[in-house]
Parts: structure tokens; C-alpha cells; sequence
């Protein structure tokens, strides 16, 4: 059998209910590979090693009492550091938020806790989410555990890093322009990000309001849909929390695609659009030709206005960023730089700003101030968002045609450490296939779908209707059963030597 730390969250909670394994074992597995491959792939910034213990004995003790658990008890579960954890420093991977002990939980984290899921530590992360890299990090650098010399993706880089290492059995980001679903892709894993309102931002350090969303980062699709058992779900302290009826996601997962209509979208495709690298092109087409013998109904659907996603969202996203950051100023949270003789208060805001922030957090923050500034404002933040509503019209559209929208979550496979760090815009364009999607505030995720001839995992990403999630599960599941990309694991330390490109193997 597998060590613990291998298997998915429900192989997991189905030895636990069979008493064939208890939660301190899946915890110390889980820590055993870390310390064996933490070193190389570095997905932590902080371990809360004594918090876990104590939680996955209490799910120990309750189980052997008789208590009836929910399904992810005693599961170990990674945070993304932009999560608010009380008496735990949260950074947001900013040096800004250094020393920083939120004294109260975050929504989710609070809902985690409710259903038992064992705390292993904090992933590190592009300084407040801005990046899709993890480069940004003020902190670390997070290696991708399939090529040791790549990018994880980001900026929840270090949550599908851990999932992929085998350092966690599940994790949590949060996608403003990507931040779940790319990396999820690089890493070969399942991620998704919610309808905008779905689960809560309450206690979630705030980057772009609007278009923030918490999601869960999984092995496969029926944890990912166990996760969203637990996250979503009305807040009244988030007031763009939906107050829908949750369903439970595991329900309707074997429903199939029989009659399901998937759409194609064009201009991901390279059609005036996007350039898709050749290999991710081919295994798009693969997935799609793959869903219709499956029984879905597939055509090519078209979002006219996609192109212009990456410039509207570089005004909106930092415009709302240069208002949520002006609270760091070195009274309220972490990091202050001291001030020296004669200097006033604002010296001292302008001294900790200038050391707390790094370069990226700075370049957003001063294209924000610019675009909302007098004068302005109209000629970029106001059509912006008007531009944003007929992105938001194209989908709306191409929902009346199709129920699932398909293509690449990242135009490319996972990119070298370094490759875009000195050119910005390459960076921003990484995002081109995801961001729409967060205009639209719409369900979208990303799985498995193939490997590149360097045996790097290509992702399909999957965008759905507004609280559309079952359906992309249902489908996602069906195309998953059907192929064997999500058994292929990781392992940068056993094959490490001499082979730095594919480290896959078939999960035993
Ligand atoms: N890469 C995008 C950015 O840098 C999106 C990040 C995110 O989703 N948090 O803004």
C-alpha cells in the first residue's frame, strides 16, 4: 500500500473509518515527507506542527469514542499564508506582514477546523497574490516538484506544490486572475475557484476585491468536490456572500456527460488570440474529442472581447489593490521600519512602505493610484469596467449555446525559474486564459489532461455557469475517470538524480 501522505482525502477518510489508519499517521507521514522533500521543494513558510498534533489526536480520540466525523476529519491540510489563522502568523508572503498574529480566524479556516481538517502549516505565495510564479515571495522560492528548475505557477504556488509533493493531502488558495487554477495546472493537480460569492473572503487578506475567490487545490476531482462541502456557504461578514442553498458536491459527481453541452473557446485556441504552445494545444483537443465519445456534445464557442481581458484587468486589479494596501503603514499590522530623529509620521508611513513592499506590490500600487486619481480616473478605471461587462456579456452569450466552456487554463507548461521575472508583462500575459474567467465572476477549474513530451503536466480548464460548480465537477469527474493523468505523482528526490525534466510515476 501507499504511505498515507500518497493517497487522495477520500482513500484517506475511508481507512479512518475503517480504523485501518488514524489521523496521527496520515500527520506523520505527511511531516516524514516533508522533511524529506520540504528541502528541495520549499511550499512552507511556517509548520504548525504542535496545532496539528493536538488536532489530529482530538479527531483521533472523538473517532475511537464512537463519534460520527465529517468525511475530511483528520485529513492534513495546507493554507495558502493569505488565509487569517488566529494565534498563527500570517505574512501573505509580505515582509510588510511580518510578526503579524491575526487574533481571529478566517471564515474557511474556521470551517476547517468545524470539520477536522489538520492544520500542517502555511504555503508560501507571491507577495499578496500579485504574480504567477511565487517569485514574488518576500520570503522563499517554491520549486515545481515535477522539474525541480520550474516555476510551481502562482501565486498559490506553494499550495499546489505541496499537493503535488505529497506534502499535504489537500490545500487552499485563492484566484484573482488565476491564482488556483495555474498553478494547479503546473502542478498537475485539480483546482477551483468558485463563483464569485460562493465561500467567503471574510479573514482572507484582500488583493482585488471584486474579483478575489477562495477554492480548494486537490489530488482529484471528488476531494475537490469534499473541499467545497466544507468552504462554501453563506457569511453574513462577507457582504458579496451568496446566500444560495449549498448542495452537497459529491452527489451528482457520477451523473456523467451524456447531452452536456461543451464549448471550445476559440480565441484560447490561437485564433486571433492566445498563442497556445503545440503540445498544450494537442492535449486540449485530446480532452475535448475525449469528453464527446464520453457522450457530450462538443462545439467551438467564441468570447469576441477575450483579448482585452489582460489590460482591463491591470487597471481594475490594481486600482482596488492601491486601496486595500494603504492600510499597511506600520501601526496596525506587522513590520514597522523605526523612525529616525526629526522625522514626522508620515517619514515613518513612507520608511516602512518603501522596506515592507516589494518591487511587484509597488508597481501595482502605482498603477492603481494613477488610474483612480483625478482627472483620470474615467479615461481608465470607468471604461475599464465597461469593458469588463461586455467580457462578462461574451460569457452570458456563450452560455445560451453551451453549459461548459473548455481550453487551456495556461497557455504554456510550467515556465523556468527566472524565465519572466525580469519582464513583467511576459508575466502578466501567462494569465491571459484565466483572468477572463474572474471577470465574469464565473466557476472555473483546472485538471489534469496531459503531459508535455518533457513530461510536464498540461491543465484543461473548465468554466462554468454562475454557481454552475456541480456541473464542472460532474464533467471534470467524468473526464478524469476516464483517463489516468491524475495517478501520476511527483517524486523530485527519489528520480532527482540525474534526471531533471519528467519525474512522474504511476501512483501503486
Ligand atoms: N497573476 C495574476 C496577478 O498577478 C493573478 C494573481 C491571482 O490570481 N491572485 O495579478
Amino acid at each position: 500500500m501507499s504511505a498515507l501522505n500518497e493517497l487522495s482525502a477520500h482513500e484517506l477518510s475511508d481507512l479512518f473509518r475503517k480504523r485501518e489508519a488514524s489521523a496521527r499517521e496520515a500527520l506523520a507521514a505527511t511531516y516524514a515527507r516533508i522533511e524529506e522533500a520540504e528541502g528541495e521543494v520549499g511550499c512552507y513558510l511556517l509548520l504548525s506542527r504542535e496545532v496539528a498534533e493536538e488536532q489530529a489526536q482530538s479527531v483521533d480520540e472523538r473517532r475511537a469514542r464512537g463519534e460520527e466525523l465529517p468525511p475530511l476529519a483528520g485529513v492534513p491540510l495546507a493554507l495558502k499564508d493569505i488565509f487569517c489563522t488566529k494565534g498563527i502568523e500570517t505574512t501573505c508572503g509580505s515582509k510588510i506582514l511580518r510578526g503579524f498574529v491575526p487574533p481571529y480566524d478566517a471564515d474557511v479556516v474556521e470551517r476547517c477546523r468545524e470539520h477536522g481538517l489538520v492544520l500542517v502549516g502555511k504555503t508560501n505565495m507571491d507577495e499578496f497574490a500579485m504574480g504567477s510564479s511565487t517569485e514574488n515571495s518576500a520570503f522563499q522560492v517554491t520549486r515545481n516538484p515535477w522539474d525541480l528548475e520550474r516555476v510551481p505557477g502562482g501565486s498559490s504556488g506553494g499550495s499546489a506544490a505541496a499537493v503535488a509533493a505529497a506534502t499535504a493531502i489537500v490545500a487552499m488558495g485563492t484566484d484573482t486572475g488565476g491564482s488556483i487554477r495555474q498553478p494547479a495546472s503546473f502542478c498537475g493537480v485539480v483546482g477551483l475557484k468558485p463563483t464569485y460569492g460562493r465561500v467567503s473572503r471574510y479573514g482572507v487578506v484582500a488583493f482585488a476585491s471584486s474579483l478575489d475567490q477562495v477554492g480548494p487545490i486537490t489530488k482529484d476531482v471528488r476531494d475537490c468536490a469534499l473541499m467545497m462541502n466544507v468552504l462554501a456557504g453563506h457569511d453574513g461578514r462577507d457582504s458579496t456572500s451568496i446566500e444560495a442553498p449549498v448542495p452537497d458536491y459529491t452527489e451528482g459527481l457520477e451523473g456523467g456527460v451524456k447531452g452536456l453541452r461543451v464549448g471550445l473557446v476559440k480565441e484560447l485556441m490561437g485564433y486571433q488570440g492566445v498563442g497556445v504552445d503545440r503540445e498544450v494545444g494537442e492535449a486540449i483537443r485530446a480532452a475535448v474529442a475525449r469528453l464527446a465519445e464520453l457522450g457530450a456534445e462538443c462545439g467551438e464557442a467564441s468570447l469576441p472581447h477575450l483579448n482585452y481581458s489582460i489590460p482591463v484587468y491591470y487597471i481594475i486589479a490594481p486600482a482596488e489593490a492601491s486601496s486595500n494596501l494603504a492600510r499597511y503603514d506600520g501601526v496596525q499590522y506587522g513590520y514597522r521600519t523605526p523612525a529616525e530623529s526629526g522625522d514626522d509620521i508620515v517619514e515613518m508611513y513612507r520608511r516602512t512602505r518603501d522596506e515592507g513592499f516589494g518591487a511587484e506590490v509597488k508597481r501595482r500600487i502605482m498603477l492603481g493610484t494613477y488610474a483612480l486619481s483625478a482627472g483620470y480616473y474615467d479615461a481608465y478605471y470607468v471604461k475599464a469596467s465597461r469593458v469588463r461587462s461586455l467580457i462578462r456579456r461574451d460569457f452570458d452569450e456563450a452560455f445560451e449555446q453551451y453549459d461548459v466552456l473548455v481550453g487551456p487554463t495556461s497557455p504554456t507548461v510550467a515556465f523556468r525559474l527566472g524565465e519572466k521575472t525580469e519582464d513583467p508583462i511576459s508575466m502578466y500575459l501567462s494569465d491571459v486564459c484565466t483572468i477572463p474567467v474572474n471577470m465574469g465572476g464565473l466557476p472555473g477549474m483546472s485538471i489534469p489532461c496531459g503531459f508535455s513530451g518533457g513530461g510536464l503536466p498540461i491543465g484543461l480548464q473548465l468554466v462554468g455557469k454562475p454557481l454552475g460548480e456541480e456541473t464542472l465537477l460532474r464533467a471534470a469527474y467524468a473526464f478524469e475517470q476516464s483517463t489516468d493523468f491524475h495517478r501520476r505523482r511527483a517524486h523530485p528526490i527519489a528520480e532527482r538524480n540525474g534526471v531533471r525534466s519528467a519525474v512522474g510515476r504511476e501512483r501503486g
